[in-house]
């Protein structure tokens, strides 16, 4: 473990010992909590598990490409998710718009969509929490989709998710909330990110030339949609622009912070009067 967690630490690789963890998990099948309590006393079993997690990670190592598709999974607000490299590696602070939802609404029957769904972590995550909500997936990707849509099954949601296949401007009428981490990422950014973001699907983080082009699309198309209240997750450095959209709109809002208290989410409603 020690000598894994060298080999990432002298390639580059930032949280080394955590995805160290994460490939003894994977090959163990436990997760990485269960991997502290856990002891193994056959030299065998060891030596064969030693022997794949070093081909991973010489892999990882020599690529960058992202461990989650190393693995072909990955975890998100507790729920392990089968993830390609057709979908956005769903990130922490991702969890904090599933939370913002979740905190808004209770377990009554409510219909949401979560726009550019990818692998359908943050619908996942609202279904298992809420066992009343029925979440539209959207997304333009197919490819995608069948990720999201394979993941929904993997939990038993297939009768509450409903992936669909299309643009923002999508032809829904009405729904209870909207969430969605659309692409953000400015073009110009793009090349600045590390060598592993080249391996995510560009679509999914592209943004345009300022990177807000989605979010601004998304606000516009909520004007025909019937509902009241969108949560959305933007980009470091985006807050006064994402202000100014809303403002447009002339919708109320809330902006919220991640976990290093940047500026990140924004909770809308419409304004009823
Ligand atoms: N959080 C991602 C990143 O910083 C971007 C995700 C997105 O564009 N929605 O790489």
């Amino acid at each position: 473990m020690t000598k894994a967690s060298k080999l990432l630490e002298n390639a580059g690789i930032p949280e080394s010992k955590i995805e160290s963890e994460l490939v003894l998990a994977y090959l163990l099948e436990i997760s990485r909590g269960e991997l502290s309590v856990m002891s193994i006393n056959n030299d065998t079993i060891l030596q064969n598990i030693f022997e794949q997690a070093d081909e991973i990670i010489r892999k990882r190592c020599s690529t960058r490409k992202p461990l989650a598709y190393l693995l072909g999974q990955w975890e998100f607000y507790g729920i392990l998710l089968d993830i390609d490299e057709n979908v956005l590696i769903p990130r922490p602070e991702t969890e904090i718009l599933v939370d913002l939802i979740l905190k808004k609404f209770p377990d009554k029957p409510l219909l949401g969509i979560d726009i550019g769904t990818g692998s359908g972590a943050i619908a996942i995550a609202l279904l298992k929490n809420r066992k009343n909500w029925r979440i539209i997936g959207a997304d333009i990707s197919g490819k995608a989709l069948r990720i999201a849509r394979k993941n929904a099954e993997r939990y038993g949601l297939l009768d509450r998710f409903f992936p669909v296949e299309c643009d923002i401007c999508a032809p829904f009428d009405r729904c209870d909330f909207i969430v969605a981490n659309l692409p953000y990422v400015s073009t110009g950014q793009f090349d600045k990110l590390q060598p592993e973001v080249r391996y995510e699907p560009r679509k999914a983080l592209d943004g345009g030339s300022n990177g807000l082009m989605f979010i601004r699309n998304l606000l516009k198309a909520s004007a025909k949609i019937e509902t009241n209240f969108l949560a959305i997750e933007f980009g470091i450095g985006q807050e006064i622009e994402i202000a100014k959209i809303i403002e447009q709109n002339n919708y109320k809002y809330e902006i919220i912070e991640d976990y290093a208290k940047i500026p990140r989410f924004a909770s809308i409603e419409k304004r009823t009067e």
